[in-house]
């Protein structure tokens, strides 16, 4: 299991990390602002291309918190959920948003996000998290 390193995209209003180990390619960035988020350009976020707003508004969205920020021009970070939401995805993964805290097996503290998506099928190879591993076996769940 792991976190790799974050990628960092910067402008300045916004700092933009991603996190390609824990990204399954749900898309919402790319549906949501497709001239910030582009995968077939390099580097594929170019966080000049939209308001700071615009571009916090479209990660709060991405699933798996993949994609984070940090304000640069004052704005207000993420706002930390005061309630935790459990969503069992049909045939995937478990989306899980709230004040959570990752802790490996060793007991060593891994990560604290507000949006994480969690192995529903037990066959991730990067437990907890999904790796979009529930589709290769076709994994069968309500
Ligand atoms: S929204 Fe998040 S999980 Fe989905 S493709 Fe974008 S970065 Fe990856």
């Amino acid at each position: 299991m792991s976190i790799s390193k974050r990628l960092h995209y910067k402008s300045d209003q916004i700092e933009v990390t991603y996190d390609p180990k824990i990204c399954i390619h749900a898309a919402e960035c790319v549906k949501g602002l497709p001239q910030v988020f582009n995968p077939n350009k390099k580097p594929w976020v170019d966080p000049n291309s939209a308001e700071a707003d615009e571009i916090a508004a479209v990660i709060h969205k991405c699933p798996t918190g993949a994609l984070r920020y940090n304000r640069l021009d004052g704005g207000a970070n993420e706002p930390v959920p005061s309630s935790t939401r459990i969503v069992a995805v049909k045939n995937g993964p478990i989306y899980v948003t709230g004040n959570i805290k990752i802790t490996g097996s060793d007991g060593n503290p891994l990560d604290a996000a507000p949006r994480v998506a969690l192995c529903r099928c037990g066959h991730s190879g990067n437990k907890p998290f999904c790796d979009n591993t529930h589709k290769e076996i076709n994994f069968d769940a309500e």
